[in-house]
């Protein structure tokens, strides 16, 4: 067990850390970069122990994986019982009950109350990109809209829809084809007003949509309901349900991709939650299993199975050490009501945000929701000017 408190025993990075760095520098490639120089031993719940000691909170959480933190007592028990019973088989090869049980999970809790169907795989960007295979398959057309400030992933095809050049982009191309990137309803620094956001941005993607590709040649409109990497941009309510009913009207896909904002982040299962949208797929991953490596497409029955057997799979996707975590987070998150906990989490911050953001004036917009929350600094209020650094 670690205390749930914050030591600092050495200098960050401690000796033994700079000593692991300099040995990173050496054998890892300079491509990989590292946030903290602190290296990191053991975990607990919300607090790291590095290797000289010190322990930090994790503001980290593994890149919003940690959902029901690290050390989680279900999850090691899952994991221990699986890992003893068998580690691998590939399920395309000699299937087994546990990737079953975590379609079925899926089904159960992702929005919607249609029949469906999920494949899983071993990445964010692995599941989207299957997701985009899924849609192109079932529509038998190719296009696919994403948005400004997207972030989908590092792979060919999810650089692609991902919006940022650095770093995920820069000297990376060339990039694939039939992506279309359209405006973000981002109110705060929508154009005109962010009053007017929720019309002219639902303008610009019909408009788009229709001048630059044709319905009836788009796959599918892949968005984040509250976009993550980008900056935690909250879109006005009411823009998601008309980009879906949009979908259903013209036979494109609409696909949601929560693998940041999924699983209780923000005070319930699924972003799309908030206004009862309905996606025909999701995209999840990150917090799926308690760090163990595992994403999913779960989608309507008939998208889903449009695709021909043996056309979707690889080696590791749905790997049962990974399957058995994550039946055993989703249980931890249901038993310890983390919805509930992340709206409390909203509920204590956002007032404080808000005294900060009166009394210091860096700060330009408190948005977010549930644990989900990001404050943009600006070097006036008034004039929304980029804090740069
Ligand atoms: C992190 C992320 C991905 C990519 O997931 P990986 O597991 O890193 O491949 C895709 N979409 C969103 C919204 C993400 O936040």
């Amino acid at each position: 067990m670690i205390e749930q408190r914050r030591i600092l025993a050495t200098a960050i990075p401690g000796p033994k850390s700079q000593a692991l760095a300099a040995r990173k520098v050496a054998a890892v490639s300079a491509g990989v970069g590292t946030g903290l120089p602190a290296y990191i031993e053991a975990a607990q719940d919300g607090i790291l122990r590095d290797v000289d000691g010190n322990q930090l909170i994790d503001f980290g959480s593994g890149i919003a994986v940690t959902n029901v933190g690290n050390g989680n007592e279900r999850v090691i028990a899952a994991v221990q019982r699986q890992i003893a019973d068998f580690t691998h088989t590939c399920f395309m090869v000699t299937p087994y009950e546990e990737y079953v049980a975590v379609a079925e999970k899926l089904a159960e809790l992702t929005p919607g109350a249609h029949e469906k169907r999920s494949a899983l795989f071993n990445s964010g960007a692995e599941a989207v990109e299957n997701a985009v295979k899924i849609a192109r398959s079932a529509t038998g057309r190719q296009a696919v809209v994403a948005f400004d400030h997207a972030y989908h992933g590092r792979t060919n095809l999810t650089m692609g829809l991902t919006a940022k050049n650095m770093p995920y982009k820069h000297r990376f191309g060339p990039f694939a084809s039939e992506i279309y990137r359209v405006p973000m309803a981002y109110p705060y620094r929508w154009p005109t007003s962010p009053e007017r956001c929720l019309e002219e941005a639902y303008a610009e993607f019909t408009d788009l949509v229709h001048a630059q590709i044709g319905e009836e040649n788009t796959a599918a409109v892949i968005i984040e309901p509250i976009q993550g990497e980008g900056g935690f941009i909250v879109p006005p309510d009411g823009f998601l349900t008309r980009i879906a009913d949009f979908c259903r009207d013209h036979g494109i896909v609409f696909i949601a991709d929560e693998v940041q904002s999924g699983f209780c982040r923000t005070g319930d299962w699924f972003a799309c939650d908030h206004e009862g949208v309905v996606p025909d797929l999701v995209t999840t991953a990150k917090g799926i299993a308690g760090g163990m490596p595992l994403a999913a497409v779960t989608g309507r029955a008939e998208i889903m199975d449009a695709v021909h057997s043996g056309g979707l799979g690889g080696t590791y996707g749905g790997n049962p050490v990974a399957c058995a975590a994550a039946l055993a987070s989703m249980e931890s998150m249901r038993e310890d009501d983390l919805n509930a906990k992340a709206r409390a989490i909203e509920d204590t911050l956002v007032p404080r945000l808000k005294e900060i953001a009166d009394r210091t004036g860096v700060i330009g917009d408190i948005r977010g929701r549930g644990a989900m929350l990001a404050v943009e600094l600006v070097e006036d209020q008034a004039k929304k000017t980029p804090r740069r650094r």
